[in-house]
């Protein structure tokens, strides 16, 4: 038993970033335990999401053809059946909604210790070696848990994407899905405010935080989105205010966002918000206080008033200011 199994997450027809961030994360665990790496997709477009799943380092793509969208019932079952056929040293699902919905339910099931939210991951002898951070990313832990085979969640973001093509083998894998024991539907989507943006998936954002004093300032920074193309997100209080709606906060009880480039304008730096970006490629600041921890992680940074820089932005980009 030495094989490494990765379940994949998708939504709404779109395999979700997290998926080749697994891959990576699965093919260091393959690579330490000596075994394979074998990767689920279940539900929805499974042909055509195998197709995108087959990178470098994977061994074998297994499709669970039932139902379009993540349902929690069809995954435990799934995941469960899986893991029972190929007896995988360790389960690697996203540590996303759906991963935390099923992950759990699948570890019971099958008798195995179970840890969420890995950041880093390696096994040894026979234990796996778990990082995680505690009190709001402040404190990072490492947990050996000894009683393998195990089941864990990874964090988004913390490993870069598997490029690559790959040569896996593709097969359908059978599970006979028990009906009766399906007790929730999906029946739809419904969008929150601010529209169907997932910030999570872009690739450069524009984060605005309390520096920005007003509501009407933000036609500043939106004035400036749209000059450079990029997604607005914000630091929570913000959204606190209700100036943004929710899916626009970047941070630990907001979204874990990866993009090219975070231009963070306003923005002291506190851990909670820090534990959502630093995995951004670029990080650029712009705060009056040359001491905000933000500095700390920033890649470039302006030590000045977002009032006077971020005119200068628009106007570089060929924008007008507007009259703030
Ligand atoms: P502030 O910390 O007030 O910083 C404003 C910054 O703007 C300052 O650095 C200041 O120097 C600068 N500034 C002021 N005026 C100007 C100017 N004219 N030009 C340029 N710079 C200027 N926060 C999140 O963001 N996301 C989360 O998900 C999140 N989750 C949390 C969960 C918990 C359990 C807790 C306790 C807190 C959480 N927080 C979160 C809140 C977090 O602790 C901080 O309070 C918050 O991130 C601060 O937001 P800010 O940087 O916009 O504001």
């Amino acid at each position: 038993m030495s094989d490494v199994l990765v379940v994949a997450d998708h939504r709404r027809g779109d395999l979700r970033d997290v998926s080749f961030e697994l891959l990576t994360a699965g093919r260091e665990l393959a690579d330490a335990t000596g075994g394979d790496l074998h990767a689920a997709v279940i539900s929805g477009g499974v042909e055509e999401f195998a197709e995108s799943l087959n990178r470098e380092g994977v061994d074998r793509i297994h499709t669970v053809e039932y139902g379009e969208e993540f349902n929690h019932d069809v995954y435990t079952q799934a995941v469960v059946a899986l893991a029972e056929e190929l007896d995988p040293e360790v389960v690697v699902t996203p540590n996303s909604v759906n991963g935390l919905d099923y992950a759990p339910a699948v570890a019971i099931r099958l008798g195995r210790p179970y840890v969420s939210d890995a950041t880093g991951l390696d096994h040894a002898d026979g234990t796996l070696e778990v990082t995680r951070e505690m009190y709001g990313s402040k404190v990072e832990t490492t947990v050996d848990v000894a009683e393998g085979p195990f089941v864990v969640t990874v964090r988004g973001g913390e490993w870069p994407p598997t490029a690559g093509s790959g040569d896996a083998e593709i097969s359908a894998f059978d599970v006979d899905v028990d009906e009766d024991a399906i007790r929730s539907t999906v029946k739809g989507f419904e969008e929150v405010g601010g529209g169907d943006v997932d910030i999570a998936e872009a690739e450069f954002l524009v984060s605005i935080g309390r520096g920005i004093e007003e509501e009407e300032n933000l036609a500043l920074v939106e004035e400036l989105v749209e000059v450079t193309g990029a997604t607005l997100s914000s630091s929570r209080p913000i959204v606190d205010n209700g100036w943004l709606p929710k899916n626009r906060q970047v941070g630990q009880s907001g979204k874990q966002v990866t993009p090219d480039v975070y231009l963070a304008i306003g923005i002291s730096g506190a851990v909670q918000h820090v534990a959502g970006m630093k995995s951004a490629d670029t990080i650029i600041a712009v705060n009056t206080d040359p001491n905000a921890p933000i500095f700390d992680i920033a890649d470039y940074g302006v030590v000045g008033d977002l009032f006077d820089v971020m005119p200068r932005l628009i106007e570089e980009f060929g924008g007008e200011p507007p009259g703030v």
